[in-house]
């Protein structure tokens, strides 16, 4: 009798272990308020989170990795008791969708230039070969990533709008095409959580990265403009943690500056490397440049150039 019970004591110590590493797994996503989930952890790609309906889950983004985001899934069904049948995408950066298939079977929602360029990319950089060339350097520095593009499968958008879209019986949430950070950059209000995922928009507290071709950073300084006058309490943003609309007022006004920056820089004729060497990159988003603010920059001078 004893041995049972030490059997049975050990055996609920490994599944309570299992449970915490399951858990720790999944921790990264947390319920921000009712009805609201978000993960802003970046273990996981681009920030990503759901909205909870009356009879489903509406998940924003999806993660990079998609045996991560398989957990996520597991977490939110089990949590909310619904089913997740729509998946929308913010835009098409690999960090905000190579997540997807963990959410199957789903409703995949972008607007039409995200899905245009989901189409163009798995012509050619997603392909599969071109995806393990060029992740092979991350092998080691981050294996889950490398282990989930083994078995990565990626579909494209199946409900595609030009401008704006509702979803929900009663309109709850509305998907709206603004571009900037991409020409298909599209933000997610839930009303009656007066929230808004602002997707990549928005690197909160830190320099964005506004380097794919069809960046647009006037259209991207009109949609912040845009967002701020709408009031809302909370902005999720694409990366960086959880704000509010004085955050966002904040990094719209670093992003004019900078804007500012690169159009006297391209008229004085300086390069990129004098602009950043010249501390000429507002100090509210100074933080991360030395990851972005090259390419970003280099396609900004184009832009104003
Ligand atoms: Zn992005």
């Amino acid at each position: 009798m004893k041995a049972f019970y030490a059997l049975l004591h050990r055996s609920s110590i490994v599944d309570n272990y299992i449970w915490k590493m399951r858990l720790h797994i999944i921790m990264t996503l947390r319920k921000l308020i009712d009805g609201i989930f978000v993960d802003t952890d970046g273990t996981n790609g681009g920030n990503y989170g759901a909205i909870v309906l009356e009879d489903e889950v509406v998940m924003i983004d999806s993660g990079m990795i998609h045996t991560k985001s398989r957990q996520t899934r597991e977490f939110l069904e089990r949590e909310t008791g619904l089913p997740i049948l729509k998946l929308v995408f913010t835009h098409s950066h690999s960090d905000h969708v190579f997540g997807a298939q963990a959410f199957e079977p789903v409703s995949l929602i972008s607007s039409a230039p995200t899905r245009k360029r989901c189409e163009e990319n798995l012509k050619n950089e997603w392909k599969i070969e071109n995806l393990k060339k060029n992740y092979a350097e991350v092998k080691d520095e981050r294996p889950e990533l490398w282990e989930a593009l083994q078995t990565l499968s990626i579909r494209l958008p199946d409900v595609v709008f030009k401008t704006y879209i509702f979803l929900g019986n009663n309109e709850e949430i509305s998907v709206k095409l603004l571009g900037g950070h991409t020409a298909g950059s599209s933000t997610i209000i839930s009303h009656p959580h007066n929230v808004i995922f602002i997707g990549d928009l928005v690197f909160n507290g830190q320099f964005p990265y506004g380097g794919d071709p069809t960046c647009d950073p006037d259209r991207w300084i009109m949609a912040l403009e845009e967002v701020l006058n709408l009031e809302l309490e909370t902005i999720i943003p694409g990366h960086g943690p959880v704000c509010g609309p004085e955050e966002l007022e904040e990094y719209m006004l670093a992003l004019m500056d900078l804007r500012a920056n690169v159009e006297d820089a391209t008229s004085s004729g300086i390069t990129v490397e004098e602009f950043i060497r010249e501390g000429l990159i507002p100090m509210e988003i100074a933080t991360g440049a030395e990851r972005f603010a090259e390419l970003t920059l280099t396609h900004w001078f184009q832009f104003y150039g």
